[in-house]
């Protein structure tokens, strides 16, 4: 990578058919951020700007950078994330010239998708009494409005923006014309979790007894990073025994450990 913090993919190799249970989201984002890159024009005729930024936002794990992904995929455009938590990190005093970086990376790449993950890291409401640290995070902030205002009607560049603390942004950042699309992406409910199994244990050897069904409902509360796991974890289950299928007992015994996992994090937060 260029810098670290930094990742560009050309045409990322996420299709829809990989998300699992988010068939509302993926209408909207197809919406919102592919039908401006792919038909530009449609919103010349009719004399509206293209939005030009969305916010994702949800728990960890449902799936945030996944849809960022598959629009690239879909627009065959240039895939570019920044995780704005480690640039205010590493970067102390360069945040606002990385931004800048970025968007010209972006513009030179294009088509191509920008994606701020954590972007609540340089984006939360402005503090009252504020040390060089927090001036430093304004500064990268306003530059990344900066470059947002600065792109009219520009429909080949899409800025999609991820956070699991939307309550605490800057209302400057979801003014029009910045981010002004919001889709939230949810914790996946009983078929939600059913579909995003199928997808993770679709190139897995299972033994006829495996019952995903039962997986779904056994799993509530689990992301699809979670059952992703789950599905990883069975796998390992069946290799330290040297079978060569999964078994159910061995997604049971998945289900206990990252189940189990997450309640010891939630206890040791409280
Ligand atoms: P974070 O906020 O922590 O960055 P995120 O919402 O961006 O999380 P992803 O990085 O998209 O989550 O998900 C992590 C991994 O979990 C994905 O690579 C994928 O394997 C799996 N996953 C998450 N959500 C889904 C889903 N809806 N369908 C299929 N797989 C999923």
């Amino acid at each position: 990578p260029l810098v670290t913090g930094m990742e560009v993919e050309e045409k990322p190799n996420v299709s829809y058919e990989k998300i699992g249970g988010l068939e509302e989201q993926i209408v909207e984002i197809k919406e919102t951020v592919e039908l401006p890159l792919k038909k530009p024009e449609l919103f010349t005729k009719i004399g509206i700007e293209p939005p030009k930024g969305v916010l994702l936002y949800g728990p960890p794990g449902t799936g945030k950078t996944l849809l960022a992904k598959a629009v690239a995929h879909e627009t065959n455009a240039t895939f570019i994330k920044i995780v704005a938590s480690e640039f205010v990190k590493k970067y102390i005093g360069e945040g606002a010239r990385l931004v800048r970086g970025v968007f010209e990376l972006a513009k030179e790449k294009a088509p191509s998708i920008i994606f701020i993950d954590e972007i609540d890291a340089i984006a939360a409401k402005r503090l009252k009494s504020s040390t060089s640290g927090d001036r430093e995070v304004q500064r990268t902030l306003m530059q990344l409005l900066a470059e947002m205002d600065g792109f009219e009607g520009r429909g080949d560049v899409g800025i999609v923006a991820a956070t699991n603390r939307p309550d605490i942004l800057d209302p400057a950042l979801l003014r029009p014309g910045r981010f002004d699309r919001f889709i939230e992406v949810p914790i996946p409910n009983e078929d939600g979790r059913r579909e995003i199994l199928k997808i993770h244990t679709k190139k897995m050897t299972l033994e006829e007894d495996v019952d995903i069904d039962l997986i779904s409902n056994l799993s509530d509360g689990a992301s699809g990073a979670d059952l992703k796991a789950i599905c990883t974890e069975a796998g390992m289950f069946a290799i330290r025994e040297e079978r060569p299928i999964v078994v159910m007992n061995d997604f049971l015994d998945a289900v206990d450990k990252i189940i189990g996992m997450e309640r010891d994090e939630e206890i040791r937060k409280e």
